[in-house]
């Protein structure tokens, strides 16, 4: 694996690549890797030539300075598990590489009403940082293939709009969430988590997969409320819990066996947020 540190060095290594006609896979991180990232460099290794992977914590992502603070941070120990899963070149950029002055964390994004419901609403300004981050990375890394986790459902809805407003022609692949073996779905926040924590933050999951197994026969807005109350008896204190269309994220009280749905939630479990969904299967 290559490391590159500085933009420009990265940027024209990989357009001698893009010229002699390689595809190139693009998966970027916020670092602190666990498999369900290295599901990401797996799919690009299977559909690309070249596979790259990015480990940059976005400051203009974080609308919380403490949640920035305490994020996780392990550089050596995701080289290692890139090298060994045969990730071809890893981009670790400094701040002054993305943003070299203020000026730069300026732009907005034309995004609309996905930028701002779910985690848009509770985490204000979050997508803009998100698509400040990625704009960059994408003109620099210009790949054929982007590579993204459904664990962000919301994210990959905005980075596909970003793709279409920045008129860049790139595949998008939404890799499905991995999972422990509690059905809790893999994050970098869970290392924030004790074992005990782990092992209820687990429920989050099975309130989706009890909504999905009842949907159908239920009153929904009973049916959130019920597990609502659930979650935050054993402690969990929930920002959104909802049904919703898969294209626009359509919040929805009733649901029809053809057409797409999923559920989306997000709660603090003490001071560390979790996010998950689930696409409802009749
Ligand atoms: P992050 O480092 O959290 O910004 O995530 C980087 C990429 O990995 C995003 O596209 C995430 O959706 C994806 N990702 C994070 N967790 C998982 C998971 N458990 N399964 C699959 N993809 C994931």
């Amino acid at each position: 694996m290559i490391l590159f540190k500085h933009s420009g060095d990265l940027e024209s290594y990989l357009g001698k690549l893009r010229s002699a006609g390689l595809q190139i896979g693009f998966a970027p991180t916020m670092g602190a890797l666990h498999p369900g990232h290295i599901s990401l460099i797996e799919r690009s290794k299977r559909e690309t030539d070249v596979t790259v992977c990015s480990v940059y914590v976005n400051p203009v992502q974080f609308n919380n300075k403490d949640d920035f603070k305490a994020y996780p941070v392990n550089l050596e120990a995701d080289i290692l598990l890139l090298e060994q899963n045969g990730c071809d070149i890893l981009f670790h950029p400094d701040e002054k590489d993305i943003y070299p002055d203020e000026e730069s964390k300026n732009k907005h994004f034309a995004i609309g009403r996905l930028a701002n419901i779910f985690e848009g609403k509770f985490r204000p300004g979050h997508f803009q940082g998100v698509c400040l981050v990625v704009e960059k990375l994408l003109d620099i890394v210009n790949p054929t293939h982007l590579f993204l986790g459904q664990k962000d459902y919301q994210q990959t809805l905005v980075i596909k709009k970003l793709v279409s407003l920045l008129h860049k022609n790139i595949r998008i692949i939404v890799c499905p969430t991995l999972r422990g073996e509690s059905g809790l779905a893999m994050s970098s926040r869970n290392l924030r988590l004790s074992a005990s924590g782990k092992e209820l933050a687990s429920e989050l999951h099975k309130s989706l997969v009890y909504i999905n197994d009842k949907i159908f026969f239920s009153d929904i807005v009973g049916l959130k409320k019920e597990v609502i109350a659930n979650l935050e008896s054993k402690g969990f204190k929930v920002d959104y819990l909802e049904t919703a269309t898969t294209g626009e994220l359509e919040p929805v009280q009733s649901v029809e066996p053809k057409s797409s749905y999923i559920i989306v939630v997000a709660a603090y479990l003490g001071d560390v947020r979790l996010i998950d969904n689930l696409i409802i299967t009749s």
